[in-house]
């Protein structure tokens, strides 16, 4: 068994089953028995089974927030309304979708038609765990597909929430199959199975790759959603006070644990201090505390390694010669128990140092001046990343533009809010599939032409 540790008390909360390659390979035949009849399903019996997991997870929502808090450690408010209830917001898209969307269409003299792509395997990280889940499970189910999910061996609870909901539903058997266990034994047996159509992989770009280089050997379909360093351009005319507060906000959301967060704060170097001085007080009002304590902003983080490995970043940035403006290594007072970490925030933060080019997943700013227009987008585009972005202007043409320079797969203008209905995905290291609404559902097809 696999033993779940509450990240804030440091006490064990559950335990899974420690799956193996046999394991795999039973949910893999399963699936793959089950895929002829589900495939051939109309998109309307589809939607009366996903409309039937919808109402399960609405009731079930504070157990799940509840449970979810418990394993991951994010504030118990944030965790009602995003980690119990974006999993919802997300299914009932779908749902949607199928209402509307045409399998079929005619280009000339061919029918196209839009199938299954397979028996897709869905391999997914701790940080929403619920969420990243169901954009798999809601869009490939749509579309036609069978699945095997093989969430984080961190925060695998509530995957088993889901399994229950849909043995309940009844669901044919093999539709959707669940296996827990560590990524390198049930993750790289999934990703090399040779009856797995398809691998849909959210995580770091580590292990991207890695499965990447598994499905290569049966030309499986990879979509990847990997990590992020993604850049709030500051321009020179924006709102400094919103943009830097929604900044600061953005970046400690989930304690730093997002793979869109905005960690490298771009500033026009005329207006340096003043953000610099902003960014303070607003990181200092992310007080870290109990995620059940109402007051507390920061929750821990996922576990007592991924501590470490902020603070050695941490540790790197004040070794490289960035101004340490808030925060630190060391754990915050008054909290012996938990993977907390201070609020920290760094000043005159340049490009080559590690803190501006990898990605930390803990709750790290870091500013960064620049010159002109040119030189902020230069920087914002001096990763190997291209997960996401912001820009931040008083015009609205002009942030619209600087906006289309930007290498990376969403940009939100202002505090543009995240949309469920558009997709999300990343350029370069940052992966290369696209998730949610109709891009989403359109990953899970196969494009067949019948000429007549
Ligand atoms: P991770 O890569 O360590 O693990 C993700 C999943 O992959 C887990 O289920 C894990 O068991 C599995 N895994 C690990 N090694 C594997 C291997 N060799 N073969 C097959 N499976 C393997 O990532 P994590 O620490 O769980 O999550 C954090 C990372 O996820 C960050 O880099 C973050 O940016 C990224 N992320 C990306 C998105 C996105 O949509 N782009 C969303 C959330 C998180």
């Amino acid at each position: 068994m696999i033993k779940v540790i509450n990240p804030a008390t440091e006490a064990v909360v559950g335990e899974v089953p420690l799956g193996s390659a046999a394991d795999i390979d039973l949910a893999v035949v399963a699936a793959s028995e089950a895929f002829p009849s589900w495939s051939v399903t109309s998109p309307q019996v589809r939607a009366s089974y996903l409309r039937q997991i919808h109402q399960e997870l609405v009731s079930r929502a504070p157990e799940i927030a509840e449970l979810i808090t418990a394993e991951l450690g994010m504030p118990i408010k944030l965790s009602q309304r995003i980690q119990a209830g974006l999993p919802v917001a997300v299914l009932d898209s779908y749902i949607q979708l199928l209402e509307s969307y045409e399998f079929s269409e005619r280009i000339g003299k061919s029918t196209i038609h839009k199938e299954p792509v397979g028996v897709v395997a869905a391999i997914t990280p701790w940080n929403f765990p619920l969420h990243q889940l169901m954009i798999k499970v809601a869009a490939a189910l749509a579309a036609g597909c069978t699945i095997v999910v093989k969430p984080s061996e961190l925060a695998p609870l509530n995957a088993f929430v889901l399994a229950e909901i849909v043995e309940s539903c009844g669901f044919p058997p093999g539709v959707f199959n669940l296996v827990s266990g560590y990524g390198a034994e049930v993750g790289e047996a999934l990703a090399r199975h040779p009856r797995v159509d398809m691998i849909s992989f959210t995580g770091s770009t580590r292990a991207g790759k890695r499965v990447s280089v598994l499905g290569a050997e049966t030309v499986k379909r990879v979509a990847l959603e990997l990590g992020g360093k993604s850049a709030a351009l500051i321009l020179d005319d924006a709102d400094l006070e919103i943009a830097v507060k929604a900044t600061v906000s953005n970046c400690f959301l989930n304690s730093g644990q997002v793979c869109s967060a905005l960690t490298r704060m771009l500033i026009p170097e005329s207006l340096y201090q003043e953000a610099a001085d902003l960014a303070v007080t607003v990181a200092k009002g992310f007080l870290p505390g109990s995620p059940l304590d109402v007051q507390a902003k920061l929750g821990p983080l996922i576990s007592a390694e991924q501590r470490q490995r902020v603070c050695r970043y941490i540790q790197s940035g004040i070794d490289e010669g960035a101004e340490l403006l808030l925060g630190g290594a060391e754990a915050p007072e008054s909290l012996p128990h938990g993977y907390y970490v201070q609020p920290t925030v760094f000043g005159r933060v340049t490009s080559q140092m590690r803190i501006a080019r990898e990605e930390i997943f803990g709750p790290v700013l870091s500013l960064l001046p620049y010159r002109d227009e040119d030189d902020g987008i230069r920087i914002a585009n001096d990763s190997h990343y291209g997960l996401a972005g912001s820009v931040w202007s008083a015009n609205l043409d002009r942030a619209e533009r600087v906006a289309r320079k930007l290498r990376t797969g969403q940009v939100d203008i202002n505090g543009g809010r995240f949309n469920l209905l558009a997709p999300f995905g990343g350029y370069r290291q940052s992966g290369n599939g696209r998730e949610l609404g109709r891009y989403g559902l359109e990953e899970f097809l196969e494009i067949k032409s019948l000429q007549f």
